[in-house]
């Protein structure tokens, strides 16, 4: 096994720090409160009842043995070109981007999101080194993004994120656990071996089902010094090739 398997030191360096001064807002768009709130969280607010209609609350508190096994699976068959390859999923938010409803200069995209009747521009910055990520991911995964966030918001972030076009599959909101206010990411809903997944996420609540197959990064805002992204792909290309990610993952971190 090489020695790149090991990333405790580099998935904890990362920091963020404050923008530049704010453009002009676009005058086409609504403008939101002036409040330090991220995408999710307005999106959240505002579709909230919605949501709890979509998603039943659990009575108590589930254990992956308690869940139904004859749920349908959250992803179709893997395609026959993907069959040999191992499935990464990857979390958007704080993960691979930064959006925010305030004005960022030098925002990387502009995306407009109805809001209750109302278009507001999202602004969106890419972590340093997503777009190398990506690609390089893409010829080794089959690949997954995996958001808390509502599709309306994170459909059309990632129809301008993949610019490699190496996303295989999108699942928001609707596909995960719900369970006191957190959104669990099952991935023995996923229909893949858990074997053969790994999922990177900035939170650790989200793969709490599955922390062992989990790639912890660090959260996410605006740090151009950050290269977390870059330095965990030897790391991810070593461990596309291993029999079993779990025994990796349960010793590296
Ligand atoms: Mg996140």
């Amino acid at each position: 096994m090489c020695c790149s398997l090991n990333k405790k030191e580099s998935l904890s360096s990362s920091s963020s720090s404050s923008s530049s001064p704010p453009p002009p807002p676009s005058p086409s768009v609504k403008p939101l409160p002036s409040t330090t709130v991220t995408t999710r969280e307005i999106l959240a607010e505002s579709e909230q009842p919605e949501i709890q209609e979509k998603l039943p609350e659990p009575e108590e508190e589930l254990t992956i043995d308690d869940q139904d096994s004859n749920v349908t699976c959250l992803l179709d068959p893997i395609e026959k070109q993907h069959s040999t390859r191992k499935c990464l999923v990857l979390d958007l938010d704080e993960t691979l981007i930064h959006s925010s409803f305030k004005t960022v200069a030098g925002a990387d995209f502009i995306v407009p999101v109805e809001i209750e009747g109302h278009y507001h521009n999202v602004f969106v910055l890419k972590r340093p080194g997503v777009d190398d990520f990506m690609k390089r991911m893409g010829e080794l995964y089959e690949i997954v993004i995996f958001t808390a966030s509502l599709s309306k918001y994170a459909d059309p972030v990632l129809d301008k994120f993949d610019l490699h076009k190496v996303v295989n599959h999108r699942l928001f909101r609707e596909s995960c656990h719900s369970y006191k206010g957190t959104y669990i990411k099952d991935l023995s809903r996923l229909g893949r071996d858990l074997k053969s997944v790994i999922i990177l996420d900035n939170t650790p609540a989200s793969y709490s089902f599955h922390p062992s197959n989990a790639v912890p990064v660090s959260t996410w805002f605006n740090d151009q010094h950050d290269s977390e992204l870059i330095d965990l792909i030897p790391f991810l290309e070593d461990l596309a090739k291993v029999d079993d990610v779990v025994d990796v993952l349960d010793i590296s971190f």
